[in-house]
């Protein structure tokens, strides 16, 4: 799918310095890049590496495994070498599987290093080992898991806190001269994390991945992604998404392409420009939509696709469309860049509307 390195409408991108995640850049003037996370168990490969291959056939950038045993850290050289797309080993404590990781050929790692601090201090060996293999590190400050002396000194996960926060860890790093990093700073409340993710990038230049964390269930995750990153984006802050959802991470993917989309920091595959029917619809629209988006689910090129229910606006927006169709009396005009080709029934909309993209694109 091509992508747009430019920021949204509105702003320029915010300058940051540049990771690269395997062979994906984050940061400066690469595309926004949409990431999930497995909900498998990182140990049992073959689920870990079918559930990958799912995320990365729905449009997925990189993937992130959680590593909480011995036995998920052992599970790395196998996943990171087989997946097509970077890995990225999520660690909370332990250092050596910081290093395996690292180790494994793991494209990045997202560990706090104020957690190894506290348990076992080896974040410089961390940052040497991080810096020859050319591995970055994200740092992660969750409002479930700030450090207890910011709870304490700001009441609770305030933005400020947040922020602080994530400049504190990358302090721990820069000491051993290492910068390879990128920041989140997450919260389940999409104003105090739109607060945090600004405050951040006032004050370093790190590339940034936005997250809502906890977001919930669709839609109310989907809701809120939307509109916390919407916000960020159009300011030009962010670098990489991921959309937390109680729900299969594929969702997460579709959500994360679908915003970029909404915000033209990607080209749209399949943009259905419906309406929302009324008292004047001489179609079924929910119906007739739903067999459009069918009809057209996985088309290979970048449509527009008109779906209208009366004369109204209909004419005016098939016109505007590559192909559409305007209702009336059970029947629908199809139009093709801007002209009425032919008329049909109801029933036979949709499959005119394939037949004449197929056709289109056929002729280009
Ligand atoms: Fe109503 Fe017609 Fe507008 Fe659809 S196009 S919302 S049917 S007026």
């Amino acid at each position: 799918m091509p992508t747009r390195p430019r920021s949204a409408p509105g702003a320029a991108r915010r300058r940051t310095r540049q990771v690269m995640v395997g062979a994906v850049p984050v940061g400066g003037d690469a595309p926004v890049s949409v990431q999930s996370m497995t909900t498998t168990v990182t140990s049992n490969v073959d689920a870990t590496l079918q559930q990958i291959a799912e995320l990365t056939a729905a449009g997925c950038q990189i993937v992130r495994v959680a590593v909480p045993s011995q036995d998920d850290a052992e599970a790395l050289p196998a996943i990171a070498r087989k997946s097509a797309i970077p890995v990225i080993a999520d660690i909370h404590f332990q250092p050596k599987y910081v290093l395996a990781a690292i180790d494994a050929g793991c494209a990045a790692v997202r560990v706090n290093p104020g957690n190894i601090k506290k348990f076992d201090d080896r974040v410089g060996e961390i940052a040497k080992a991080a810096s020859a293999a050319g591995v970055p590190i994200r740092i992660g400050v969750n409002a479930g898991s700030l450090d207890p002396r910011l709870l304490a000194k700001y009441g609770k996960a305030t933005p400020e806190a947040l922020a602080e926060s994530a400049l504190w860890e990358c302090s721990l790093f820069e000491e051993h001269g290492f910068t390879d990093i990128k920041i989140s700073v997450k919260h389940h409340d999409p104003v105090v994390m739109i607060d945090a993710y600004r405050r951040l990038a006032e004050r370093c230049d790190y590339p940034l991945h936005l997250g809502v964390t906890e977001a919930g269930p669709p839609p109310q995750g989907v809701i809120k992604s939307a509109v916390a990153f919407g916000v960020l984006l159009a300011e030009g802050i962010g670098d990489t998404i991921r959309v937390s959802l109680s729900a299969p991470p594929v969702e997460e993917v579709k959500v994360g392409i679908g915003i970029l989309e909404s915000l033209a920091l990607r080209e749209r595959g399949l943009e259905i420009v419906s309406c929302p029917s009324c008292g004047r619809a001489q179609v079924d629209v929910y119906r007739l939509t739903a067999q459009v988006q069918a009809a057209f689910d996985g088309f290979p090129h970048p449509i527009r696709v008109a779906v209208m229910g009366c004369v109204v606006n209909g004419p005016g927006e098939a016109r505007e469309a590559d192909i559409g169709v305007s209702s009336g009396n059970g029947k629908g005009q199809i139009f093709v860049r801007g002209q009425v080709v032919r008329t049909v029934p109801e029933d036979r909309i949709a499959e005119a509307l394939i037949e004449e993209a197929v056709k289109m694109f056929d002729g280009d």
